[in-house]
């Protein structure tokens, strides 16, 4: 049986919704397609509102699964990049160019607005690795003033900070307000770091995206909505060599 095209169903981030019905599926079960379209598989005799209420029941899952396939293309579109010979961290709105150099250690120098790194045996794995280390020193510096700002206006707390290269998220929060970052937000518009940053923070009072959680997000942040459709495409904005951090 061919698939319906839904035109009602409008899910956030999703192109289209295909649905299914399936006389061998027990259960419904929905499944995302590489170009951001959702298909609902549909055992026969559940009706309409059934299926919609679990397709609705899934949106976090929907979410979440959009942003890491997001993360992914933007690394499997472009190959193995070369090394980079200038860097743009949107979020500072800084770009820098790179210069690289043998030296007694590996490290990174800033001067002015070029980037120096330093390799004792200069490979293009060694590059990366001290640029990323630089990345993550910069992304510590500028999350933590950030949050701090954040901090001030909302009134919300952290614990402890880390900062990742995570592949398919942009940040967490344990219970205990441990917060975690993936440094490559420094290439993303600074609104929208501000947002995960939020998200996270918020976290702190609202473990899960409850009804509440939502609530604040919006109490702190009214433009949340338009950041959340953003963030979802933001992997696009990374530029493809950060695959090889
Ligand atoms: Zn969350």
């Amino acid at each position: 049986m061919a698939d319906l095209l839904l035109e009602g169903v409008s899910l956030a981030g999703i192109s289209r919704c295909h649905l299914r019905r399936s006389l061998r599926a027990k259960r419904i079960r929905i499944e995302l397609r590489p170009d951001r379209s959702l298909l609902i598989v549909v055992p026969s005799g559940i009706r309409e509102d059934q299926w919609l209420a679990f397709v609705l029941s899934k949106r976090q899952w929907i979410e979440r699964n959009l942003q890491k396939s997001a993360l992914q293309l933007s690394g499997r579109q472009t190959g193995t990049p070369a090394f980079p010979s200038t860097i743009d961290l949107l979020c500072r709105q800084q770009q820098y160019n790179i210069n690289q150099h043998t030296g007694t250690q590996n490290r990174a120098m800033l001067v002015a607005e070029t980037l120096n790194l330093f390799c004792k045996n200069p490979s293009e794995k060694q590059l990366f690795q001290n640029l990323r280390c630089w990345l993550m020193t910069q992304a510590r510096e500028e999350f933590s003033a950030r949050l701090g700002g954040i901090s001030k206006a909302t009134g919300l707390e952290w614990n402890r900070l880390s900062i990742r290269g995570q592949k398919t998220r942009w940040g967490s929060c344990s219970v205990q307000g441990n917060l975690s970052l993936n440094f490559k937000m420094l290439f993303l518009p600074s609104d929208l770091v501000d947002h995960v940053l939020l998200h996270e923070l918020v976290h702190t009072l609202e473990m899960n995206h409850s009804h509440r959680f939502w609530a604040l997000m919006k109490k702190f942040d009214p433009k949340f909505n338009q950041h959340r459709a953003e963030l979802r495409k933001a992997g696009q904005l990374l530029p493809g060599w950060t695959v090889n951090l």
